[in-house]
């Protein structure tokens, strides 16, 4: 019998907002993969019995991947994250010479390799957003040439939620005969993801952004697509990711998977939309000024961007964190940039506003609450922070006073 999974002890006075940098395990998920990582030892590769169980579990965890993306499982390669699973679909597509078509808005697993595409001599396309944070399809038809190689959007954006037109985008590809990758690592489990409905050729989640273990995650190549390995080594992965499969891993993913693909249908996508909406109406209601960035676009249910007028994100963040609310100010990746965000500012955010903004995701975890505690924080530490900024704008004003 194994141990049941404990909440920590300071778990009473924190709360974690911020699944979109990642989840916590769920405790079904530690079950599935406990066993591999005590006493269940087996190569997947070994042909003996305990490599043969090895095996046999991997290929249940790929068929639920499979099932979540509507896919077969030989179009599933497992990864060590969403970000193997996006240079894989760029540079094992993308040919010297090749043009791509990508936005403004991807996470920098996809900006920073497309970048160094860039570097090697490949045309880029950068399109923009509009204010809403949204791709236009017809953008994306325009800058398509006889040489471009790739289009890659992301699904959901990791900073706003905000859902791309992907199914649109998919349409035109196919009209042209260009290859179409999705990062749909912040729509997984969040949204259905149907790789035939979008008519993508590759596709990348990840594990810990659905409450599966870090360092897991995949790339879907629909049948057919050719893709140049970027490792090489044994014949892993039908020869396309060479490396020894993290067995224990790749279990608690599928595990995971299942889970996400239940909550899609059992309510639960739906309960965590709702207290997301409760939190977004709950700090407008005691914010003096601030607003929903996305606000009134198809968003991924569980976040929510929201700018604080005349605030700084970091000090209020900073201020959240003092009181037991983790929260983010853009992607975690890039904590400790002074840059605004990348995504914001390609929405006409003017600096300031993108500056001022916060991120708050929720995850299956999250209760009510968590959101009445979130509502409290960021109310009692807006108010002496408003008083300190009204102050600090006061001619001759002194900051000493305040809070
Ligand atoms: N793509 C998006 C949209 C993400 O949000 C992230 C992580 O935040 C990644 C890719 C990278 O995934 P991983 O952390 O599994 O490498």
């Amino acid at each position: 019998m194994l141990p049941a999974v404990q909440p920590s002890p300071d778990s009473r006075r924190s709360v974690y907002m911020d699944a979109n940098a990642t989840t916590p395990l769920l405790p079904e998920v530690f079950e599935a993969m406990a066993p591999w990582l005590l006493h269940r030892c087996g190569n997947a590769s070994s042909g003996h019995a305990h490599g043969r169980e090895a095996r046999a579990a991997v290929e249940a965890a790929r068929l639920e991947i499979a099932r979540l993306l509507n896919c077969t499982g030989m179009e599933i390669i497992f990864t060590s994250g969403g970000t193997e699973a996006d240079n894989l679909a760029l540079f094992g597509t993308v040919k010297a010479g090749g043009h791509l078509v990508t936005s403004r808005i991807e996470h920098h697993a996809v900006l920073h390799a497309v970048e160094r595409l860039e570097q090697q001599g490949c045309p880029v396309t950068w399109l923009p957003v509009d204010e809403g944070g949204r791709v236009s399809p017809e953008d994306v038809r325009r800058a398509l040439g006889a040489k471009t190689a790739l289009i890659s959007v992301m699904m959901a954006n990791n900073e706003t939620g905000v859902l791309q037109p992907v199914e649109e985008i998919g349409r035109i590809a196919r009209e042209r005969d260009v290859l179409f990758h999705v990062d749909a690592v912040q729509a997984a489990g969040k949204v259905s993801i149907d790789v035939k409905r979008i008519g993508c050729d590759l596709l990348s989640i990840s594990g810990h952004k659905m409450h599966g273990p870090q360092g897991t995650g995949a790339l879907f190549l629909r049948d057919g697509v050719k893709l140049q390995p970027m490792f090489y080594g044994g014949a892993h992965e039908y020869g396309r990711r060479a490396g020894t499969e993290n067995v224990a891993g790749i279990v608690g993913f599928g595990r995971a998977a299942a889970q996400a693909r239940a909550g899609l249908f059992d309510g639960g996508v739906q309960r965590i939309a709702r207290l997301r909406d409760d939190l977004e109406r709950g700090i407008l209601i005691e914010a003096e000024e601030a607003g929903v960035n996305g606000f009134g676009q198809p968003r991924v249910p569980n976040t929510t961007n929201l700018w604080f007028g005349g605030l700084a994100g970091a000090s209020l963040l900073m201020a959240l964190d003092q009181r037991g609310l983790s929260v983010s100010g853009g992607s975690a990746c890039s904590t400790g940039a002074e840059e605004p965000s990348h995504v914001l500012t390609a929405m006409g955010l003017a600096p300031e506003r993108a500056g001022s903004s916060l991120r708050f995701s929720l995850s299956k975890l999250s209760t009510g609450e968590d959101v009445d505690f979130a509502i409290r924080q960021v109310a009692e530490t807006l108010d002496p922070m408003r008083s300190h900024q009204r102050a600090k704008s006061r001619p001759g004003g002194s900051v000493r006073q305040s809070v």
